[in-house]
This record gives C-alpha cells, sequence and structure tokens, in this order.
C-alpha cells in the first residue's frame, strides 16, 4: 500500500462529467489498495470568472486589503471543487471528505495572491486517511498567521499538491493534467514537440521559471527541497486503463542525472510572453546607476529580470531591463516621476510588446557552441535580438513579441527536437 497525492487541474475538473471521472480515477486507485489524497483545482475558468468580477468593482487593484478580499474570492473556486469532487467519490461508494486550506491547515506567509506556504499541519489527514477516506484538500489557498484566507499565485494548486505530498512523505505526487506529460516546448505552440520520459529536477526548475506553465515553479521547488517523486500526467486516459500502466505514464521529474532518458544537449525550449522592456536613456555613466535606478523599482516591490547596460559615449550610457508586464505601466511612471529627474537621464522608452525564449538543457554545461547555434538560427530567420541572458544550463533571448512563435518553433528544429516523422 503506498500513500499517493494526485492533482487534477482546472481543465481536467471542468465539468461534472469530468469531475465524475476523476471520481472513478481516484476509486480504481483506492480499489488497487492504496491510500490517496486528492488536489484539485477549481473547475476551468472559474479562477478567471471570479477575478474578472473583483476587477469589475476594482480596476486598479493595489492595496493590500483589496488584495486580501481577491483571495477570499479567488480561493471559493477551489472549495466548490473539492465538495463536488467529495460527493462524486461518495457515489462511487468512497468514503470521502474534503478540506478548505485553512481547516487543514496549510499555513503561509500574508503575501495576499503570492503567498508560500510555511507549514501543513498532517494531522487531520492522517487520521482520515487511517480511517479509510479519500481526503480532498483545496489546491490554490492557505491560511495566514492572523487567519485570513490567502492564495498562492497563478497555478498555485500544483504548488499545494507537491507540498501536501512533502508533508505526509507520501510516496509519489501525480500532477494530472490536459497534456499527457512535459513535452520539448508547449505543444500548443509547436504540434511537433515530444513528450519527455523523464525530466531532471533542474531542468523542470528552469522551464518552470522561464516561462513552461505546466508545472508552477514553486511546485518544482518543493518538489526539489523535499525530494518529492513528482510526475505529470493525462487525465484524458480511459480513467479504467490499469494503475499500473498510469502508474508509469507522463514525465517523471528525475533527481537523478543518470536517470534522464534522453540525452540531447537542448532538453527543452521555454517561453514567456509576460514581461515588458523599459530602456533609461542618456544615463550619466558613473558609479550606482544600476542602483539608484533598479533601488528605486525594487523599493515599489516591482521584480526584475533581465538587465543590460551599454558601453557609454561622452559619460553617458542606456540602461535596459524587462519587468513583468502587469508592472510596466507603474515602473514607467515611478521612472518619469522619479528616476529620470534625480539622474539627469534624458528620458525613458518602454515596450510592452516583447517575449523572452529560453533554450535549456544540463548538456549545455559540457557543449561549447550551443548559445551561437541559438543566435544563428534566429538569425537565419531574420529575428532581432534585443538582450541575452545566460546561466550554466539556459541561454535566453528577449525578442519582438510577434516573431515568438517562429523563434520557437526554428529552435525547436535547429536542435533537433521535433518529433521524427514516420
Ligand atoms: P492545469 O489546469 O492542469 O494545471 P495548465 O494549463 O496549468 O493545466 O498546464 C498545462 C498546459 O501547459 C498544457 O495544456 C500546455 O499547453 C502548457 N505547456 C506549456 N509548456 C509545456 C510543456 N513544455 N509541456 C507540456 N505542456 C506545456
Ligand atoms: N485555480 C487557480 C488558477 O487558475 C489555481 C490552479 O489552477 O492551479 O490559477
Ligand atoms: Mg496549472
Amino acid at each position: 500500500m503506498a500513500l499517493i497525492v494526485h492533482k487534477y487541474g482546472g481543465t481536467s475538473m471542468g465539468s461534472t462529467e469530468r469531475i465524475r471521472n476523476v471520481a472513478k480515477r481516484v476509486a480504481k486507485w483506492v480499489r488497487a489498495g492504496h491510500q490517496l489524497v486528492v488536489v484539485p483545482s477549481a473547475m476551468s475558468g472559474e479562477t478567471n470568472r471570479l477575478l474578472g468580477l473583483a476587477k469589475e468593482l476594482a480596476p486598479q487593484v493595489h492595496s493590500d486589503a483589496v488584495l486580501r478580499e481577491l483571495d477570499m474570492i479567488a480561493s471559493t473556486g477551489e472549495q466548490v471543487s473539492v465538495g463536488l469532487l467529495s460527493i462524486a467519490l461518495q457515489a462511487e461508494g468512497m468514503q470521502a471528505v474534503s478540506y478548505a486550506g485553512w481547516q487543514v491547515p496549510i499555513k503561509t506567509d500574508s503575501a495576499f495572491t503570492k503567498a508560500r506556504i510555511q507549514s501543513i499541519d498532517d494531522a487531520r489527514v492522517r487520521a482520515d486517511l487511517a480511517a479509510g477516506k479519500v481526503v480532498i484538500i483545496t489546491g490554490f489557498q492557505g491560511v495566514d498567521p492572523q487567519g485570513h484566507i490567502t492564495t498562492l499565485g497563478r497555478g498555485g494548486s500544483d504548488t499545494s499538491a507537491v507540498a501536501v505530498a512533502a508533508a505526509l512523505k507520501a510516496d509519489e505526487c501525480l500532477i494530472y493534467t490536459d497534456v499527457d506529460g512535459v513535452y520539448t516546448t508547449d505543444p500548443r505552440v509547436v504540434p511537433e514537440a515530444r513528450r519527455l520520459k523523464a525530466i531532471s529536477f533542474e531542468e523542470m526548475l528552469e522551464m518552470a521559471s522561464l516561462g513552461s506553465k505546466v508545472l508552477q515553479i514553486r511546485s518544482v521547488e518543493f518538489a526539489g527541497k523535499y525530494r518529492v517523486p513528482t510526475r505529470v500526467l493525462s487525465s484524458f486516459t480511459p480513467w479504467d486503463i490499469p494503475v499500473a500502466e498510469e502508474a508509469v505514464s507522463g514525465t517523471l521529474i528525475s533527481f537523478e542525472e543518470d536517470e534522464k532518458m534522453e540525452q540531447a544537449v537542448v532538453s527543452g525550449i521555454a517561453f514567456n510572453r509576460d514581461e515588458a522592456k523599459i530602456t533609461v536613456l542618456g544615463v550619466p555613466d558613473k558609479p550606482g546607476i544600476a542602483y539608484q535606478i533598479l533601488g528605486a523599482v525594487a523599493d515599489a516591490n516591482i521584480d526584475v529580470d533581465v538587465i543590460i547596460q551599454n558601453v557609454s559615449h561622452d559619460g553617458k550610457t542606456d540602461f535596459s531591463f524587462t519587468v513583468h508586464r502587469n508592472d510596466y505601466d507603474r515602473t514607467l511612471d515611478l521612472l518619469k516621476s522619479k528616476v529620470v529627474p534625480a539622474l539627469g537621464a534624458a528620458s525613458v522608452s518602454g515596450d510592452p510588446k516583447i517575449c523572452k525564449v529560453s533554450i535549456v538543457g544540463i548538456g549545455m554545461r559540457s557543449h561549447a557552441g550551443i548559445a551561437s547555434k541559438m543566435f544563428g538560427t534566429l538569425s537565419a530567420e531574420g529575428i532581432n535580438i534585443q538582450m541575452i541572458t545566460t546561466s550554466e544550463i539556459k541561454t535566453s533571448v528577449v525578442i519582438d513579441e510577434k516573431y515568438m512563435e517562429l523563434a520557437v518553433r526554428a529552435l525547436h528544429k535547429a536542435f533537433e527536437l521535433d518529433e521524427p516523422k514516420n
């Protein structure tokens, strides 16, 4: 008997019919002799709908008091899901009980809309499991030290599931979604993308942080920190396929490099449309500029990603960086009103229509020339690179958003990631 955590995403929970299917699948695992904890997301579209309602009443959301209410509202989507799934399981003849995050409790910090899990009390869950129940816990939410409901950021149910698995020392965390595993890139953008049987934890961490939304980055961090065996697999296979077959399907996140099935230098391509570029022009080139510009941005709680400072001409330089697109207007306002006058810079310009495309692979550590192959491929397509950033196992470029799909497809082909044609 193993203790298994299943996570089902919004599409998998998208209708009562699909919830019934989830219940049948979970019941199958219980009948195979396992203890099951299930962490579902809200039904597809529900979180957007709820946040949309709030936005109608408060288009400009900045204050902590409003963010608190957003969490109060958004958390209800998952509360509906757990209740429905529990009823569906009971209809399958299972004993089941559902809990909201605060009832477990899943304790978080107080960063509304992007809270971090701090601890999970496993006593209640263990008691229910021992009594033969399937325990269903809301994804995406927790409770802060003052008792306020918090949410973990979009896609946060992945993190809830892996964190619950870590707290329970579960034998495995199975993330069921609308694709049958982790692919070399988003299969919606590149139909030739290939499913990976396994991906190293480090590569998955990079892929997630560089924009592959198949797993929320914090879920991968949890999996790594607590060594939670985690697998991404499809919830759209027939629910009655044998457990033994289902258990080895999808993509395993592997912690051993030699477990890695594919030995390609580049394992995957990630992209992110959520960034915007800002350039401060004609900045006097003297010590402390980066600090003056980025310090002011950081003080406004705006995260910066790629940064470039150009060589100076006549004692002046240009300084560019990217921020989340949601923070674009705020960053421009801040620079124009405070930083540019204080620095004596010439002006600020920006471009919200950029994207970041990245190649990822642990093989890049030991192979030279990978970045230049990337640049050559983009140049052959006539795509201008605006910014570049590299680390040991990834190279990212910032390009015009309109070339994103072209760039991803060209790189996917150039690094021989396309599914071989029969
Ligand atoms: P869920 O609702 O189950 O959490 P998500 O929409 O959050 O599902 O994540 C699954 C989606 O992630 C897929 O439908 C796919 O379009 C997208 N995706 C992006 N990058 C990848 C990748 N490398 N491999 C697989 N799916 C990816
Ligand atoms: N329902 C939340 C969202 O849409 C959490 C999740 O799906 O993981 O972001
Ligand atoms: Mg998701």
